[in-house]
């Protein structure tokens, strides 16, 4: 986890200047929310790459998802409580559709990822062929649950890589911070559909955005020039 070169499964090297600016011009265009689905055929049809950003409820999805597109009120529609369950699509200028769950776990310890995430959502994750990635968010501050050890487990069996996002990085000191950082690693390298690398952001302090960025314009539609 510290990168020595004997480590048998290397920490991926940081993201270099390029990747960086890539992910800042991608952006830097316009982000806007133009569907809701609550239902599987009235999803919008496949088009250009799509990511997905899932976690429990109050992770820290709508202001990751404000950060990372610059607009303040972006994630609005999909953060008021109790609201319909369903997944909300903002089309960053063509060149990727990201894709807003409904967090799980709201509240209830009891309750069960399939509860939350039955019917349309796996569905979705299973189906959908455009679906490069799903951003599985982590809240930093706390033990992970066993609810996202769950959605790992889902997220296996749909066949859709998933990427952990550490959120709330700034409420936590940076000794704390590595120690999650690596258990997030390894949890990630113990699943088939885990990605090695382990993003830690903060939306209140912008930390690791720009890295985030760039590995979301890795995955977007080159576009035209
Ligand atoms: P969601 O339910 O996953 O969409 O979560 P929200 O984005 O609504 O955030 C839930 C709570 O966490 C709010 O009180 C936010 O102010 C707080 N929060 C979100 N991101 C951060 C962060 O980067 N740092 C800190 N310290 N708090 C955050």
């Amino acid at each position: 986890m510290n990168g020595l070169a004997s480590d048998p499964v290397d920490t991926p090297a940081p993201h270099d200047e390029d990747q960086i600016e890539a992910g800042r011009l991608l952006f830097a265009r316009p982000c806007r929310f133009f569907f809701a689905a609550q239902k599987l055929d009235q999803l919008p049809p496949t088009a250009g790459p799509e990511i997905a950003l899932a976690g429990r409820s109050n992770v820290g999805k709508s202001s990751l998802l404000n950060a990372l597109t610059g607009q303040a009120a972006l994630a609005r529609v999909s953060n008021t409580p109790g609201r319909t369950r369903q997944l909300n699509f903002f089309d960053l200028d063509g060149r990727l559709t990201l894709v807003d769950m409904p967090g799980y776990g709201y509240a209830q310890a009891s309750k069960t990822l399939k509860a939350d995430w039955q019917g349309l959502m796996f569905d979705f994750l299973r189906g959908r062929p455009t679906l490069r990635r799903v951003l599985l968010l982590i809240d930093a501050r706390i033990e992970t649950k066993a609810i996202d050890q769950a959605a790992m487990d889902l997220l296996d069996g749909a066949a859709v890589p998933f990427q952990i996002v550490l959120t709330k990085c700034d409420a936590v000191k940076p000794g704390p911070l590595a120690a999650k950082q690596a258990e997030a690693a390894a949890l990630a390298r113990a699943h088939p559909a885990g990605h090695p690398r382990v993003i830690a952001t903060s939306s209140e302090t912008g930390a690791g955005i720009p890295e985030l960025r760039a590995e979301l314009a890795a995955l977007a539609s080159p576009g035209e020039e």
